[in-house]
């Protein structure tokens, strides 16, 4: 079976820190990450530079994505100034921010959930106008659909509610997000699999951080529900300005490490996204990256759930080697 990871780094990672890393490392990290097997990026984001001076260089960043063979090339677009921006760049897919929270919503994109929710019909207007081959795929994941830290709790009929006005616009998929780490297992797989069962093939995927340690519990359980799109960043790297604390998506090692533990296949080479690694640790100095499998290796005997996928072997080496040294 095979699980789609969207690494998400390039833009959710990046945008969440002060600094801003150079057009030529992005570019470097980009092709190392897809180098590893990753087949969709999240690249950039179409936001006002003002507001996010780290994603700036979105067109620059997608032009040279773009380039790379076999690259699904996924941006952010907050509104319809940022889709023409998006679409005039090139980019496969677009992600809309929209969140079930009332406050999150005004807090994140400066519009009540109403206003964003229609923002999306024109957008969906637009998209549908365009000749196909500059025609965007345009996929949301509900923030806040497990819960919101400025409202707490929010109720899941409401989350619900609004994931079928969206996919009822147009939206090709329609996932869930958990930008804040309020998720737990049993939730995740009970929405999931009410999604499923009301969006059919229009359910999205998952969006996972692991702010309060519950993010792997969460994929496992959202793969019982039958998700096959992981969203996750190498290193942990982003959490959300407007979620105090929030330290970071699920780390993008651990979850290749933990599907492909399980027998699922996800195309990526671990030791080459450790390379991948490297050039974001050398871009950030000083940054944390997050990782488990990144700091231990992989266990002795471990396996790709496809054994004849084309993969280097140096991690699986070191690891036994290290393990026999002990
Ligand atoms: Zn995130």
């Amino acid at each position: 079976m095979r699980i789609l990871v969207s690494e998400v780094g390039p833009r959710d990672g990046l945008q969440s820190l002060k600094r801003t890393m150079s057009t030529d490392a992005k570019l470097r990290w980009i092709a190392a990450l897809a180098e590893s097997g990753l087949a969709e990026i999240e690249v950039g984001s179409f936001v006002h530079p003002k507001l996010l001076p780290q994603m700036a260089d979105a067109e620059a960043v997608v032009a040279a994505a773009r380039r790379i063979p076999g690259l699904s090339v996924l941006a952010l677009a907050p509104n319809m100034k940022g889709v023409q921006r998006a679409v005039a760049a090139g980019v496969h897919k677009i992600t809309i921010p929209l969140s079930a929270s009332q406050k999150h919503s005004i807090a994140n994109t400066r519009m009540t959930c109403e206003q964003a929710i229609e923002e999306v019909g024109r957008i969906c207007c637009f998209r549908d106008g365009l000749p196909g081959e500059n025609r965007p795929g345009i996929e949301i994941g509900i923030s806040a659909a497990f819960g919101c830290s400025i409202e707490g709790d929010v109720p899941e009929d409401r989350v619900f509610e609004i994931a079928n006005r969206l996919a009822n616009l147009g939206v090709d998929t329609v996932g869930l997000s958990d930008g804040t780490g309020y998720a737990n297992p049993a939730q995740v797989k009970r929405m999931f699999t009410r999604l499923r069962h009301e969006l059919g093939e229009r359910a999205g995927g998952a969006h996972l951080h692991n702010t309060r340690g519950q993010g792997l519990a969460n994929v496992v359980a959202a793969l019982e529900a039958g998700v096959t799109t992981f969203d996750a960043s190498q290193g942990g790297l982003g959490g959300c300005p407007n979620s105090p604390g929030a330290t970071g998506n699920i780390v993008t090692e651990d979850l290749v490490y933990l599907l492909e533990s399980m027998g699922l296949d996800t195309g990526v080479d671990l030791d080459k996204l450790m390379q991948a690694r490297s050039i974001l640790a050398e871009s950030l100095p000083g940054e944390i990256l997050y990782g488990h499998v990144p700091d231990s290796g992989v266990r002795k005997g471990f396996r790709y759930a496809n054994p004849n996928g084309v993969r280097s072997t140096a991690l699986l080496i070191a690891a036994e080697a290290c393990e026999t040294a002990a």
